[in-house]
């Protein structure tokens, strides 16, 4: 399997919570490299910008919302198949239906407050990587 770089945002729930070091643990564990990281306040122009495909879902407010309540970390995992370990190690969107071990099973609040954003697809990973970092940004 390719080695491929995925974005990933600790969401602000986690970082209130102190919870960085242990989720990064989870991403190391599972063979995945912090090879950037920034912790940064969301303007709500950001969050809006960030989640514009989710525009016409009935939570978008809500989740620019959380998204701005306190800082976020920002930053890029890399690993083979890494979008989708970092899919795995996350957990089902839903913490309810995630299984036992994973990020959001063991850290979320609720549905919204899911302590980890995690790109979706390597053409996802590729802008959304874009939108926060540039080249010189990501070490590996
Ligand atoms: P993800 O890829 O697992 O993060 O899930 P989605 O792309 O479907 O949704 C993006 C984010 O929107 C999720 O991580 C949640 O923070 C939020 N979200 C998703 N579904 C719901 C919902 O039904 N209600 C609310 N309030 N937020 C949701």
């Amino acid at each position: 399997m390719a080695v491929e770089r995925t974005l990933s945002i600790i969401k602000p729930d986690a970082t209130r919570r102190n919870l960085t070091g242990k989720v990064n643990a989870k991403f190391e564990d599972a063979g995945l490299r912090i090879v950037a990281q920034r912790r940064v306040q969301l303007t709500r122009g950001q969050a809006e910008a960030f989640y514009a495909v989710h525009r016409e879902r009935p939570f978008f407010d809500s989740l620019c919302s959380s998204m701005t309540t306190g800082p976020v970390v920002v930053q890029v995992l890399e690993g083979e198949g890494a979008v989708a370990k970092n899919r795995e190690v996350m957990g089902a969107t839903n913490p309810e239906q995630a299984d036992p071990g994973t990020i959001r099973k063991d850290f979320a609040e609720s549905i919204e407050a899911n302590s980890v954003h995690g790109s979706d697809s390597p053409e996802n990973a590729a802008i959304e990587i874009g939108f926060f970092f540039s080249q010189v940004d990501i070490v590996g």
